[in-house]
């Protein structure tokens, strides 16, 4: 076929829109990537011929399964649990399984999408997978979410395995849900095997995996300043969220001698003037992960600071961002206000934060702006380095995990800058350049693979 009878992008999303009817955050991921790879593939016949990009975007498979579970009043509760293996080109599937009540098939299977091109950003031989349950852990007991965990691995384990999809935490999975599901997993098969990572060091768990994806991405913005001969150092930074990665990505600004103003979570968002230093973030940590409450009592504590209900931190005044929360939580309008602010960089920690009109207004003010895709691979790195150290049957020490993480972060900086510069060297499209160099990896090797 010449290169001119293909189909053309909006022919393709048309197919893309038709075959996945409604699943919107999906469409959503696939449009922004196939905008940059229609360009890249352009001229690359063997890629057309093969319908690599339409294969992708396509996941190999989606399991969907009854999630049946007691609560502590012993009613019968009902959720619905799925996992998506996107593509297995690179490595076995490897993605984390997300508890809230929000996720549906369209949220995983862009998040699965998404995790293939950012699992081959990394350098590590992982495919791109991801799961989760409409399940809401909030207000739960110990027991109800491990009866839940249970019930949720004794359907998944048998779609699972360290050399075929391995899954991790994400929004609403961390240590504990990690553990009850491992646990349950050994108790099915009798094999203890790295078959899921951000496990507890206690068993098998890496050192710096739960710093890993916060700090990853203030390691890329620390690598984009330096691309401009810029600095964190001294400059006021607004997060969103108050998990895992937001705590963590806080925890390093800090340390790099930036100053954080903002945190939030569903309800809203606290704005401390005074910075929210070390201790606080510690006391932050023990409110989330410990006492599980909310951000507002942060505001009680610590009398400098204010409470924003329902509102989102974008319009505090500060010159970097780091979203970290959720999907689609940066709009065109706040993106405006960023750059009104005096905003010079963003990098997102959490997965798809900025909406497509969001991502454009960066673009168009020459902000420098890195996706999720590229900012927050540090995570599933370390996470492949656990499957590592797992099959290895050895611990890494954490300096050497810490120099690891550095440096797959400063070459994900490197390949992205290189496909997304412009002609002269000037403004570097992330997005672009994330897109290009994490599709060409799992491209090539559908290739090699010829019909499958
Ligand atoms: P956590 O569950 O630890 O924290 C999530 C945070 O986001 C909480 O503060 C939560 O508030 C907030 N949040 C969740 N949903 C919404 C919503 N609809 N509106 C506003 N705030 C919301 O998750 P993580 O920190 O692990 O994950 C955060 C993001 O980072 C996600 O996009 C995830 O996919 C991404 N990510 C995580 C990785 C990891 O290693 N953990 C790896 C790569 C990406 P509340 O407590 O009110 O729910």
């Amino acid at each position: 076929m010449a290169v001119s009878d293909h189909v053309n992008l909006e022919q393709f999303m048309a197919g893309v829109e038709k075959r996945n009817m409604g699943q919107t955050e999906f469409i959503q991921a696939v449009r922004e990537v196939a905008q940059d790879i229609f360009d890249f593939i352009a001229d690359k016949e063997e890629y057309h011929e093969a319908q690599i990009l339409r294969r992708i975007a396509e996941p190999d498979r989606v399991v969907s399964f009854r999630v049946c579970w007691e609560d502590d009043n012993h009613n019968i509760r009902v959720q619905r649990g799925w996992r998506v293996q996107n593509n297995n080109a690179i490595g076995p599937y490897k993605g984390g399984i997300r508890f809230h009540p929000s996720v549906n098939e369209s949220i995983l299977k862009f998040l699965a999408f998404e995790q293939t091109f950012k699992n081959s950003l990394t350098g590590l031989p992982m495919g791109g997978g991801k799961g989760g349950s409409n399940f809401n852990p909030k207000g739960k007991s110990d027991s109800e979410v491990m009866r839940f965990c249970q019930s949720f691995m004794t359907e998944l384990y048998r779609h699972i395995g360290p050399d075929t999809d391995v899954p991790a935490g994400d929004i609403g999975v961390g240590g504990r849900e990690i553990g009850y599901m491992f646990g349950q997993y050994k108790r099915i098969t009798n094999r203890w095997e790295g078959v899921l990572t951000g496990k507890a060091v206690e068993y098998g768990g890496s050192q710096m995996r739960p710093e890993a994806t916060g700090y990853g991405a203030v390691y890329f913005l620390q690598n984009m300043l330096k691309h401009q001969g810029q600095d964190v150092e001294g400059r006021t930074t607004i997060i969103s969220g108050s998990g895992n990665v937001a705590t963590h990505a806080a925890e390093k600004i800090v340390e790099l001698g930036g100053k954080v103003l903002t945190l939030s979570d569903s309800g809203g968002f606290i704005h401390d003037p005074d910075g929210i230093d070390q201790e606080k973030i510690n006391w932050v940590k023990e409110l989330k992960t410990e006492r599980r409450g909310r951000i507002s009592e942060y505001a009680d504590h610590f009398t400098n600071a204010t409470f924003h209900e329902g509102a989102r931190p974008w319009r505090v005044e500060a010159e970097l961002a780091l979203p970290c929360a959720t999907q689609n939580e940066l709009n065109g309008d706040e993106a405006r206000a960023m750059v009104k602010n005096g905003v010079i960089a963003v990098s997102e920690g959490a997965n798809m934060p900025t909406t497509l009109e969001g991502v454009d207004v960066f673009h168009d003010a020459h902000i420098m702006y890195a996706p999720g895709k590229a900012a927050n691979a540090g995570g599933v790195a370390v996470s492949g380095l656990e499957m590592s150290q797992n099959s290895e049957r050895v611990s890494w020490h954490t300096e050497r995990l810490g120099d690891l993480l550095q440096d797959i972060m400063k070459d994900i900086h490197e390949k992205s800058a290189e496909y997304g510069s412009d002609e002269d060297g000037g403004y570097v499209n992330y997005v672009k350049g994330a897109n290009i160099a994490g599709f060409k990896k799992v491209a090539d090797a559908m290739l090699a693979f010829g019909v499958v």
